[in-house]
């Protein structure tokens, strides 16, 4: 654990969550009959390769081409376990009841899993005595910001492993899109699309694509269907129409589908 951090145990971050997921631990949450989410998101693309900083060539990797009217973009899609109230596995003693098998981004908290991003305590859900502070001020915090970015061993090979899954699940979840008639998303930075699917569905289909049990040629990404970017923001809309993006506002949302926009 690292230096600066000690987990209370208090149990304050796993109520009202949505966690990303493996593909594997996916499988697993919907084993145990918990409900899985699908997020779609869209990154407009610039083809020009030397122009990427380092954010967007890491992007790149977790993430497939796709075309919304004109407009190049990458798709992002994560798999996303949620409860609205306290989690299915917490248990009564506020102590995680899979411990040993909880998922990555729970072993991960309140660590930043982009590395690009230094933490902030006062953004995290952790009580104070959690921190190794004696002042928990905006500028106190801010001066130490330096020293949470160094995280320990366990924690760095756990966001490794969760970059890993990301990179070597793109097909499969571009795949997924196809098998579920998933085609529309949200705009990265923007808002979240959650695809709510039927849950049987979605485990046969996971189950299949990651036994390669599946067709591949049936299940070839449709290159000529343009993805529907949602928003909720007028000035967000305006600006995909300017670049020629095929987009709509989140009252048309079907059902199943649920947007939130970022703040
Ligand atoms: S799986 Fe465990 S650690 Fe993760 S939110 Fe649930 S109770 Fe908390
Ligand atoms: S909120 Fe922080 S201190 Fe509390 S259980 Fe979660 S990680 Fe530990």
């Amino acid at each position: 654990m690292s230096n600066t951090f000690q987990c209370t145990q208090c149990g304050l971050c796993c109520v009202g969550l949505n966690i990303p997921l493996s593909v594997n631990e996916a499988l697993l949450w919907i084993a145990r009959g918990n409900r899985v989410k699908i997020l779609v998101e869209a990154i407009p693309w610039v083809t020009d390769q030397v122009l990427l900083s380092d954010s967007l060539k890491r992007k790149e990797t977790i993430t497939f081409t796709g075309i919304s009217g004109t407009l190049a973009i990458r798709l992002q899609v994560t798999l996303v376990a949620y409860f609205s109230q306290a989690c299915p596995h917490l248990n009564e003693h506020n102590r995680c009841g899979i411990y040993d098998e909880r998922p990555m981004t729970c072993r991960v908290y309140p660590f930043e899993l982009n590395p690009n991003r230094l933490l902030n305590p006062n953004n995290k859900l952790c009580p104070k005595e959690a921190w190794s502070l004696t002042d928990t001020s905006a500028q106190s915090i801010q001066q130490k910001n330096i020293q949470f970015s160094i995280i320990d061993a366990q924690t760095q090979s756990n966001i490794n492993t969760i970059h890993q899954s990301n990179v070597n699940e793109v097909s499969i979840k571009q795949q997924l899109c196809v098998a579920l008639g998933i085609r529309s998303c949200s705009l990265s930075n923007d808002g979240y699309l959650f695809h709510q699917v039927n849950q049987t569905q979605l485990l046969a289909h996971l189950q299949s694509l990651t036994t390669g049990s599946c067709s591949g040629d049936s299940l070839k990404d449709p290159h000529d269907q343009s993805w529907l970017i949602h928003s909720n923001s007028n000035a967000t809309l305006q600006n995909l129409v300017d670049i020629g993006s095929h987009c709509e506002a989140t009252h048309a949302l079907s059902s199943g589908q649920e947007y939130i926009h970022f703040q």
